[in-house]
């Protein structure tokens, strides 16, 4: 009997559209073990408490996978994606408000491309990292980029610095690939600008962005800093 396997393969595939999961998982996947089923993270999902519910749900893929269920991923790249509107209700809030600090930024500084580009938008290919985090994968207007040769590095970062580099990283590489142009440029020299962490900036100690806080540089001239992350239209210091 597969019974308790198909449900928890269910629960996956309504978590992946954003769907509430009322069953429990670690119910299911004691059930499963008791049906004779057996892999280390079935065993891990089936010990874990009620308060667990997070650490459950990342751990689901992870036990469908040790049980050969195949779970429609393309290999080595991004099968079915969940819209961060929809998906962002299962992760952490500290996460959640990471990464809307993030677009903000990112999106007020695509505002003069808009409309070559369209709206960016963010989408959660289903799967964590080894980190716990989600994989966040950058789009236009509700379309992934999923990447050319080989598929798209998903958002990763340890603090708010850290998430908005990466994302206005992957959204720079997304234009680049999608719309063949490249953004941001320097409106001075007509350049690209290049992205940095604010301690990487070396050459002109009198132009450092806020500590920490990605800045958009031009290498004409020397180099030189343009804006902070968020801040390009505006001139404004920060994206906060
Ligand atoms: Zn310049």
């Amino acid at each position: 009997m597969d019974g308790a396997v198909d449900e928890l393969e269910i629960a996956w595939r309504q978590l992946s559209f954003g769907q509430k999961v009322t069953a429990s998982l670690p119910h299911l996947a004691a059930q499963a073990l008791a049906d004779g089923h057996d892999s280390p993270a079935l065993r891990e999902l089936a010990g874990l408490g009620v308060r667990d519910d997070l650490l459950a749900r990342r751990l689901l893929p992870l036990v469908l996978e040790e049980l050969d269920r195949d779970l429609d991923r393309a290999p080595g790249g991004w099968g079915r994606t969940v819209p961060w509107e929809t998906a962002r209700e299962q992760f952490e809030a500290g996460l959640v408000d990471r990464t809307d600090h993030a677009l903000t930024a990112v999106r007020r500084d695509l505002a003069e491309i808009g409309g070559t580009v369209g709206r960016l938008t963010l989408h959660w290919a289903g799967s964590y990292g080894d980190d716990g985090e989600p994989h966040l994968l950058v789009g236009f207007d509700g379309e992934p980029c999923r990447g050319g040769g080989n598929p798209a590095e998903p958002l990763s970062g340890r603090d708010l610095a850290e998430w908005v580099l990466s994302l206005a990283a992957n959204t720079q590489e997304a234009v680049m690939e999608l719309f063949l142009c490249y953004w941001p440029t320097c409106a001075r020299h007509r350049r690209g600008l290049h992205l940095h962490d604010s301690y990487a900036n070396g050459d002109d100690e009198g132009e450092r962005g806020e500590q920490g806080w990605p800045v958009w540089r031009c290498r004409a001239e020397g180099g030189h800093l343009v804006a902070p992350v968020g801040g390009l239209g505006t001139g404004s210091p920060t994206g906060a």
